[in-house]
Order: structure tokens, then C-alpha cells, then sequence
């Protein structure tokens, strides 16, 4: 044990977005699970709190801790692939982007995820990370089994067949059950996608939304403020061959006008704001038509370097054309300038108590705004919008729901702080965040 208080250090941590800090009282880098437990116990004797962290990557408190921060980097590596289940069983440390690139080195591939691969396992499931998906849904639907460390240091393996009760919520756990320490996802053989990414105008996108929705099984699209125009981004699987986007074009689109040219446009835009509808008006049709065909992680991930803050809400399928078209009208009104595009993307219904898809179709509102801008007056806008049609946030980003609101929206919101009670009752894993959206 002296080794794991050996990697013991007290500074400060802050998330991604630079909106979170805290200030441990230790932080610690356990290397195997009876280190973890051992974490755990010393933790409850001097009376602290406990908390995991991933990579920092959400937008909310929910990893931030006064008491006992619990880093990922020894936890991590694939455990097990095993072709006869079609699952793998990685350490929850792991990168996303560390289990993408070993399942393709073996010709595999998990189903479907988000934008980027930098967070952690454990850390995207605990917060229902999701990509877009007519069929297949976030990464906590993808999970099979895992192993949670809990507040008494036992080592709980769930599954349907083993533990189904604290399997069924901890799928999507907010870092309030225990500790992950290892997940198993389902996977397949790696397939390719063909991915069709065109511009079409904002009446286009939304009177069509329900074909495009049915005919495609990704779809997403992003609109900008300020103008008609969005772009659209279909992903479905195909037969081959592989037809990668070229390097030159990759890195113009990918790097120079998403990355290098949408950064200088974003500190202009905070800068001098009036001149953000014209910069949204030049960006919005500076993406032409492309199509390309690829293994799954490279047609659904790609790198986001410009820093920003993010809301998102999970509504009702049927209800996101009008609720977009409401946040349209509320910024048109507004004096606000929004220099970023909203983007929409769906889930199918899935049975994970807290997940923002639990039980009803979903598509998904975000809204974003280069870090540093205000943007307390345009999110508190969209929330009045979004919990108008009973949208659920995302776990993970900017949100200011307290329980009361959740179990409302949550009919199985019950289901989980009973599981919590029973497994953490002295809230070993509690925080501010938690106290706020799960009651106490
Ligand atoms: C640039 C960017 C792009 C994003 N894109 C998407 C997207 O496409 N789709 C989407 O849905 N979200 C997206 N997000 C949000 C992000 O996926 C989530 O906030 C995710 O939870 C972050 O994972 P993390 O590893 O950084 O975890 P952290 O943010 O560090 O932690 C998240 C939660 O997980 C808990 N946790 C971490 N490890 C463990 C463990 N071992 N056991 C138990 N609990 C644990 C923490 O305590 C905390 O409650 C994006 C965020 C950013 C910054």
C-alpha cells in the first residue's frame, strides 16, 4: 500500500473546459483493484469523501472532490477479448481511444460513439456519453458486465445474471455507486461506415428530420445561429472499399477550418461579437459536400481543440423540430451572438434508469460557445425551451436541474438512490454535484 501513497499529491485539479476546479485533499493513482479498495478504506478512516476521475473532460462538477481524488492513469488496458462472447473487458482508466485502436488492430470495433475518444471508459459511461444512432445507442448501452469497488471495499462483479439490480443502473452510475474497475462492452466485427456529410438549408433539415432520421442509421446535423444554413452528416454501413477522405482534404476540413480557422473565428467573434453572424454566414458555407468511407472510430470521432462550454438535453424525438425552432426564434429576438453551431443527434430508447434515453426515443439539443464567452443569459434561454418538453441533461454538461426536476422527468429515478442507499449510505462518493441532482 505505502506504494500507491507513494504517487500521492495534493494539487490542484480543473476539468477540459477550465469552468471546474477543485482542490483535493490528496489525490492518488491506485495501480490494481486491492489498491483501490485499500484507497477506499484508508479514505473512510479519515473521514473523506471519494472521488474517480476520468480525463476531465465534462462540463458539470461531477468529478470534482474536496476529499480523496482517485486518477485513472494505472487503471487502464484491455483485460480479455473474447470472440466467442463478442465481448471486451478493458480497465476503467482506459482511453476510449486506446480501446478503439486495440479492437481495430483485431478487426474489431465497439457499435456506435461520440464525437471525440479522449475520455476514459469508466468516466464517458458514467455520464451516458453517446454518439448519434437510429438503432444503436450511447456507450452505456454498449455495456455487458463491470466491476465496481464499493464504499466497504468490496469487489462487485454485475451483469444480467450476476447483481442485475446494481448492473441495471450503474451503467450509468454519476461516479455515485462505487468505484468502476473494469467494464465489458459488447463488440463486432469492425465494419465500414460511409459517411455523407452536405450542407442543406435549416428548412430542409427540420421539415425533413423524420425521413432523414428513418433512412439513415446515424444522422446528425449541425445548425448555425444567425442563418438558415446547417450541415448534415449521414453515416451508414457499406460494403467498401475503404475511401478515406484524402490527407490534404482530411486536414483542410479536420484541422484547418474545424481546429485553426474556427479558433481565430471564435476569438474574433468574443472579441468584436457583431461580427459573429457574418463569420457564421461565411463558416456555415466554407464546409462543402463530401463523402468518404472508413472503419467506424475514424468516421464517428474526430479531435476538438477549440475550448468551449456545452449544454445538451435530451427530448422527446417527436419534439425536436419544434424545440429548435423555438431556440431559432428565441436568438433571433435576443441581442445574444452565438458563434458556434447547435447540433442535433438521436438515441434509440434504451433501459438504464438514468440514462438520458431511458424509455423514450431521444434526440439531442446541444448548444456550445467558445470558453470565455458569457453564456450563463443564451443556456438559461435554451433550458427554459428544453424543460418546457420534459428534456432530460446530459449528465455531463452545463445544467442547473436539481432532483426534484429529475425525478420528474426520470420515471425510474427512484430505482437508482434506492441502490445508492443501499450501497453507499454514508455517501463515501458524494459531492456537491451529486447532492444537487440526486437530493443528497
Ligand atoms: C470536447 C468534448 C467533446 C465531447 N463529446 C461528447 C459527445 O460526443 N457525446 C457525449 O455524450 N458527451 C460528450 N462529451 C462529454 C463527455 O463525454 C462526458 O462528460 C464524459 O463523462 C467525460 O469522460 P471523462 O473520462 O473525462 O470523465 P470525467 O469528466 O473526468 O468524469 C465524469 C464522471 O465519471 C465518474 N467516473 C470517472 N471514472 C470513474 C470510475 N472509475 N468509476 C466510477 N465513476 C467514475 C466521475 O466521478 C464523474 O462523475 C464531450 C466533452 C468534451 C469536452
Amino acid at each position: 500500500m505505502s506504494d500507491t501513497y507513494a504517487r500521492t499529491t495534493t494539487s490542484a485539479w480543473r476539468n477540459w473546459a477550465g469552468n471546474v476546479t477543485a482542490r483535493p485533499a490528496r489525490a492518488v493513482t491506485p495501480a490494481s483493484v486491492d489498491e483501490l479498495s485499500e484507497v477506499l478504506r484508508r479514505a473512510s478512516e479519515d473521514g473523506l469523501r471519494v472521488k474517480p476521475i476520468g480525463t476531465g473532460h465534462s462540463f458539470t462538477a461531477a468529478a470534482a472532490t474536496d476529499g480523496v481524488l482517485i486518477r485513472p492513469d494505472l487503471l487502464t488496458g484491455i483485460r480479455d477479448i473474447d470472440r466467442t462472447t463478442m465481448t471486451v473487458t478493458v480497465e476503467a482508466g482506459t482511453p476510449l481511444k486506446r480501446l478503439n485502436l486495440a479492437l481495430a488492430r483485431e478487426g474489431l470495433s465497439l457499435t456506435n460513439m461520440g464525437d471525440i475518444m479522449e475520455q476514459t471508459a469508466a468516466g464517458a459511461a458514467s455520464t451516458g456519453t453517446h454518439g448519434t444512432g437510429r438503432d444503436s445507442a450511447s456507450i452505456s448501452a454498449q455495456i455487458r458486465a463491470l466491476e465496481l469497488v464499493t464504499a466497504d471495499g468490496t469487489v462487485l462483479r454485475c451483469s444480467e445474471a450476476e447483481n442485475p439490480d446494481v448492473f441495471a443502473v450503474a451503467r450509468l452510475g454519476l461516479g455515485a455507486l462505487g468505484v468502476i474497475s473494469a467494464i465489458t462492452f459488447a463488440m463486432e466485427p469492425v465494419f465500414l461506415l460511409t459517411a455523407r456529410e452536405e450542407p442543406m438549408t435549416f428548412d430542409r433539415v427540420t421539415s425533413e428530420f423524420d425521413r432523414l432520421f428513418t433512412e439513415n442509421e446515424h444522422f446528425e446535423f449541425y445548425w448555425f445561429p444567425h442563418t438558415g444554413n446547417c450541415t448534415t452528416k449521414r453515416n451508414n454501413r457499406s460494403a467498401g472499399p475503404a475511401a478515406p477522405p484524402g490527407r490534404v482534404g482530411a486536414w483542410v476540413d479536420d484541422e484547418l477550418l474545424a481546429n485553426g480557422v474556427f479558433q481565430v473565428a471564435c476569438s474574433l467573434g468574443r472579441a468584436v461579437p457583431a461580427t459573429i453572424p457574418s463569420i457564421a454566414r461565411l463558416s456555415s458555407r466554407a464546409l462543402s459536400a463530401r463523402t468518404y468511407t472508413d472503419i467506424p472510430y475514424k468516421v464517428f470521432t474526430s479531435p476538438r481543440r477549440v475550448r468551449f462550454m456545452e449544454m445538451e438535453y435530451a427530448l422527446p424525438r417527436e419534439s425536436a423540430v419544434e424545440a429548435l425552432r423555438e431556440v431559432r426564434a428565441m436568438i433571433d429576438r435576443s441581442p445574444l451572438r452565438i458563434g458556434f453551431p447547435v447540433e442535433v443527434r438521436t438515441a434509440p430508447a434504451d433501459d438504464i434508469p438514468l440514462s438520458t434515453a431511458s424509455g423514450r426515443e431521444s434526440a439531442y439539443i446541444a448548444v456550445h460557445l467558445y470558453r470565455g464567452t458569457p453564456y450563463q443569459a443564451y443556456f438559461t434561454a435554451v433550458e427554459r425551451i428544453m424543460t418546457a418538453h420534459g428534456g432530460r441533461p446530459h449528465w455531463g454538461k452545463i445544467h442547473t436541474r436539481d432532483a426534484a426536476y429529475l425525478a420528474g422527468v426520470y420515471p425510474r429515478f427512484g430505482e437508482f438512490t434506492t441502490v445508492r442507499d443501499r450501497l453507499d449510505p454514508d455517501r463515501l462518493f458524494g459531492n456537491d454535484y451529486l447532492r444537487r441532482v440526486l437530493g443528497d
